[in-house]
């Protein structure tokens, strides 16, 4: 029973309880004055009335009161703090009430479980034994200061706290306090709930997700190892390994593309295809990793005195091709010029060629002509080619004409 409701139960029993008394004692008193008279002796002195009457009235009135209403009062005050008691023991949860003082006045079955305390060992003993430092030591202060002057700590309000069981164990927990008022005086109610199984899945769950950070982490350290791998992958498809150049497959795909637009729009484009003079006699004399060597500083001063947007390439062996976009020849044959006065000025020493003291190149220059791919344009660059190391090397030839080189003309 709600002990609320105590007070509907007993309000008609005592209600009977003061209606039967009054009756009672109405009727008895009646009677005894009535009687008295006759009963006691002529002469009797008062108090010896005031006393049978008084007797009579106790003795009649006492044990009708008490089986018509005290009784039953009684009975059901037992039954409701039973009641209440049993309540208090199912809870899931530990309940404890404290008394402004801190003295524990109700400790449940769940108390008694989570703290490891019986409830008689618990009773009466100070609230802070159930707790960890540094609230076992403060608390009291907290108590006090809140009845000077009214500052919370934890009234009201749900809090994780630590523990203490009567094994020294620690545990945390969480702990709503609230405060009651009763018959004049002030309790708090603390409701205490184990948290121990949710914060070990808590950190279990932080672990996983740590966990599951780091491999995320790994995967994109991975990803992006994959990618850089791909990208390395796709430009190492597409350059020669040794000058860095495009390769031969990567600058046809481009030198098609460029025939294309040259064919739909009329724009024009010229190659010039490369070759470095008398190489074999440079790896006779140099040896192989000399001559790899010497390529790549070829390869670089053929890239530099291209534009961004010339498409150079390795054609194979001592052999270069550059594709130039929107160029005519004669503007082409410039940069032909400029490419052979690059390998020239790179002043590599080459005693046994046969042209200069140092390493040459020769260039055959082509121009755009409207025929079906650009292998015509190229073979007629080579031809040109083959037109300049015919008369001489270390020079420019187009395909109808050899140009002498002005600049870097430097004969053994
Ligand atoms: P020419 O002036 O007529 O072009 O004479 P050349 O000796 O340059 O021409 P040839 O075709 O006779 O020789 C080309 C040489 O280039 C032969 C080959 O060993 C060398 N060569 C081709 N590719 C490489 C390479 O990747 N590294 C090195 N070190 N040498 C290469
Ligand atoms: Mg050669
Ligand atoms: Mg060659």
């Amino acid at each position: 029973m709600d002990p609320r409701a105590l007070s509907i139960y007993l309000k008609w029993p005592l209600l009977r309880f003061g209606l039967i008394a009054a009756g009672l004692i109405f009727g008895v008193e009646l009677i005894l004055m009535w009687a008295l008279p006759w009963i006691l002796p002529p002469g009797a002195p008062y108090w010896i009335g005031a006393i049978v009457d008084a007797s009579a009235l106790a003795v009649i009135c006492g044990p009708l009161l008490w089986f018509t209403s005290v009784r039953p009062v009684r009975r059901l005050a037992i039954l409701a703090a039973g009641e209440y008691v049993q309540i208090l023991d199912h809870a899931a949860d530990a309940i404890i009430v404290i008394d402004e003082k801190g003295r524990i006045e109700t400790f449940n079955a769940a108390a008694e479980r989570a703290f490891g305390y019986a409830a008689k060992e618990a009773l009466d003993h100070n609230v802070s034994m159930l707790m960890s430092s540094p609230h076992s030591q403060d608390h009291d202060g907290y108590l006090q200061r809140y009845s000077q002057t009214g500052v919370r700590h934890v009234i009201g309000m749900s809090r994780e706290v630590v523990g203490k069981r009567k094994d020294g164990r620690e545990f945390p927990c969480e702990i709503h306090v609230s405060e009651l008022r009763t018959a004049g005086r002030r309790l708090f109610t603390g409701i205490v709930q184990d948290i121990s199984e949710r914060k070990k899945k808590q950190a279990e769950l932080q672990e996983y997700w740590d966990q599951l950070a780091t491999k995320n982490d790994e995967l994109e350290t991975l990803a992006q190892q994959l990618a850089d791998l791909n990208t390395e992958l796709s430009r190492t498809a597409r350059h020669d390994g040794l000058t860095n150049l495009l390769n031969r497959g990567a600058w046809e795909e481009g030198a098609q593309l460029e025939h294309e637009r040259h064919r739909r729009y009329r724009h024009r484009y010229s190659i010039l295809m490369i070759d470095v003079d008398h190489f074999k006699l440079y790896n006779d004399q140099y040896g192989h990793p000399a001559g790899d060597r010497c390529l790549q500083r070829v390869a670089e001063a053929i890239r530099q005195s291209c534009r961004n947007v010339d498409l150079v390439g390795r054609y194979g062996g001592e052999e270069f091709v550059v594709l130039l976009p929107e160029t005519e020849l004669s503007d082409a044959l410039v940069v032909a010029e400029r490419v052979v006065v690059a390998v020239r000025s790179l002043n590599i020493p080459h005693e046994r060629s046969k042209t200069a003291s140092c390493v040459t190149a020769s260039v055959g220059a082509a121009g755009s002509s409207s025929t079906e791919g650009f292998e015509p344009i190229v073979k007629a660059a080579d031809d040109a080619l083959y037109e300049a190391k015919k008369s001489g090397r270390n020079r420019v030839a187009t395909a109808t004409q050899v140009e002498p080189m002005v600049a870097a003309t430097a004969s053994k």
